[in-house]
């Protein structure tokens, strides 16, 4: 049984889905070179997950010492574990200082050095001198720099009058039979109605999909809907086994608890109430790095040694430090202990997990932000009239594991070459061929299936489901046994999804679909992540094999790409790292082994 959908139509010159830094920086700068341009978000503006980032942006300013953006690529690129594309990663690291300039002048409200010039302060990962010592590289406004950064966007876009379409959810993409995308479909969530949208480019900006996971740091609107939507138009999806942790996220909700806090005399304990960390770093124990910690913790609760009924978190004692020290010096941590675990830090320990906190992998582009479709022939052929920046794109700038600020500098360098390489390519007013007939089937059967769904389980016990698996199988450390259980389990999940039961039919606020949708995409994205991790038989940045621990640069130093087909079969295939620099002034960085 199929509904009758009445559809609105709407055609602009460019269209962008997504309203984080990346989209409204592509949307302003189409904007500004008078194209009519859209811009539709599931939420509103800024409240995407770009408000939550606070340490901040890098660029080599060179403004507290001497600093260069070769150096800053150098850093990129080892930080990428030599999986980054150097072409971009050049572009991107001479571009950066521009454009925080840039931010400057639009309004972003950075911190100060006393004689007036922009603070920058020190991040993991961003040297002098080729790694030789640590750089004040990170351009910040206080621990609020997204926040700073998203509002400032969003007044730029209005000003040059771009046109939102806000809580307006995007189902699908409207692909030709010449395998051309011509815009999406999507549903207005507040009066049920569904809008064709029809441009001549479409820019995907849609964010990451850390909920994938049972514990993240990324908004609960984080659901990688524009790596499924191309997913499911035949494109491969790349490189997205790499996914970076974080030890200590509050168990549940994954809010971040710093470094810090360990840093002050916190430790970790398991079921029995053991201090595990002494026996897997018996010199720093609880202040070993990231890695080692997020591995030990998750080894103890794989053997049975988990806190709590599922055995699934690990304790974090803050107690001992006593009210007065964690007041003082770890307020913000204790009343996030409070508000997101329910727990009085300064009475009882905070239940921990190593937590998802950022996906290097996405849809395949070149530097201007171009989707890419892949063949033998052409690795890097251009699909006509899509494009994909930020966190759900992969340039690939970040490679197998992204260095600290250099994802807001991603949004906002990748949003801006979006921008130029559809003012070069698209006149503005344009006419639009004909869609094809069927240009909307893709979509409406998918909300007619799940509008009708009427099976045994709901979304959100299939979503725990993927969780538990994604958690268990893909994490921090990995191992083939492991892997190919959570292949097996996974495609379990997927086929479960054929017995999801809607309790709500309506087309107005239905939150109940729209968490559907979501699940979908997420599903699109988790299978693609657990398939090409299994098949990587290496380590290499944020995939770290316990079977396989060196990096084998002569069978692995490729670009994963994963298509996932409609019956979530997985097929996977590989193209080559880009290891040449786009000018003379930047040189080729050869492979070596990555010590900090
Ligand atoms: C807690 C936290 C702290 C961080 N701190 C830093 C930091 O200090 N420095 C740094 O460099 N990086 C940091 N990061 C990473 C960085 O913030 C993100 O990678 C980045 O903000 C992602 O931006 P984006 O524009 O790609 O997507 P987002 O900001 O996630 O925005 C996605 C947009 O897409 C829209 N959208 C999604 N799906 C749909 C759909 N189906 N239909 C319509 N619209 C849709 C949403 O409404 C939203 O507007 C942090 C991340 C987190 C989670």
């Amino acid at each position: 049984m199929t509904t009758a959908y009445p559809i609105t139509d709407h055609a602009y010159d460019v269209l962008v889905v997504g309203a984080g830094g990346a989209g409204l920086r592509a949307t302003m700068g189409m904007a500004a070179a008078g194209l009519k341009t859209a811009c539709i978000s599931k939420v509103f503006p800024t409240r995407s997950h770009t408000v939550a980032a606070q340490g901040g942006i890098g660029a080599a300013l060179g403004n507290m010492a001497e600093d260069s953006w070769q150096w800053h690529m150098f850093d990129t690129v080892k930080g990428s574990d030599w999986l980054g594309d150097q072409d971009a990663i050049e572009y991107m690291c001479r571009a950066a200082v521009p454009a925080v300039h840039e931010l400057e002048h639009f309004g972003v409200p950075f911190s100060r050095t006393p004689d007036g010039k922009i603070y920058q302060r020190p991040f993991g990962g961003h040297m002098r001198n080729y790694g030789e010592a640590p750089v004040q590289r990170a351009c910040a406004a206080a621990d609020r720099t997204g926040h700073a950064i998203l509002h400032t966007l969003y007044q730029q876009c209005l000003k040059f009058n771009a046109e939102f379409f806000i809580e307006f959810f995007a189902i699908d993409v409207i692909m030709d039979d010449d395998g051309a995308c011509r815009g999406v479909i999507a549903w207005n969530l507040d009066d049920g109605t569904i809008h064709r949208f029809q441009a001549h480019t479409t820019v995907f900006a849609t964010g990451g999909y850390g909920r994938a996971y049972f514990s993240c740091t990324s908004a609960h609107t984080c659901t990688g809907d524009g790596n499924a939507m191309v997913g499911r138009a035949n494109l491969p999806l790349q490189d997205h086994e790499f996914i970076q942790f974080h030890p200590t996220g509050i168990y549940g909700s994954g809010c971040l608890i710093t470094e810090g806090a360990r840093g002050e005399g916190g430790y970790l304990t398991n079921s029995e109430g053991e201090r595990f960390m002494e026996r897997y770093a018996p010199t720093a124990k609880d202040l070993a790095s990231r890695d080692v910690v997020s591995r030990s913790m998750t080894v103890e609760i794989r053997e049975g040694r988990g806190t709590g009924t599922e055995k699934d978190y690990i304790m974090l004692h803050l107690e001992h430090l006593g009210a007065d020290v964690l007041w003082e010096r770890l307020p913000g941590i204790t009343e996030t202990a409070k508000i997101f675990a329910g727990v009085d830090a300064t009475k009882e320990p905070i239940p921990v997990l190593p937590t998802v906190h950022y996906n290097m992998g996405g849809i395949p582009t070149n530097y201007h932000g171009e989707a890419l479709r892949p063949t033998k022939d052409d690795p890097d052929a251009v699909v006509p009239g899509l494009m994909a920046v930020g966190e759900c794109g992969c340039a690939s700038v970040h490679g197998a594991n992204r260095l600290g600020t250099n994802s807001l500098l991603d949004l906002v360098v990748f949003g801006r070459a979006a921008a130029l390489r559809a003012a070069e390519i698209i006149k503005p007013g344009a006419s639009h061929p004909p869609l094809p007939k069927d240009s909307a089937d893709l979509a409406l059967s998918r909300l007619d299936r799940l509008r009708n769904a009427d099976g045994t389980k709901s979304t959100a016990e299939i979503r725990l489901d993927m969780q538990r698996t994604m958690q268990n199988n893909a994490a921090v450390f990995r191992e083939q046994d492991v892997l190919a259980q959570g292949c097996k389990e996974i495609d379990e999940v997927w086929n479960s999804m054929g017995d999801i039961k809607l309790s709500d039919r309506s087309m107005i606020w239905n939150s109940d679909l729209v968490e559907a949708l979501e699940l979908e995409n997420l599903m699109v994205c988790a299978k693609a992540s657990m398939y090409s991790a299994e098949a990587r038989k290496e380590s290499r940045g944020a995939h770290a094999r316990e079977d396989c621990p060196d990096r084998d640069d002569e069978n692995w130093m490729k670009h994963s790409l994963a298509w996932v087909d409609d019956k979530g079969k997985v097929t996977l295939d590989y193209r080559p790292v880009h290891t040449y620099t786009l000018t003379d002034e930047a040189e080729y960085i050869k492979p070596q082994s990555r010590v900090y």
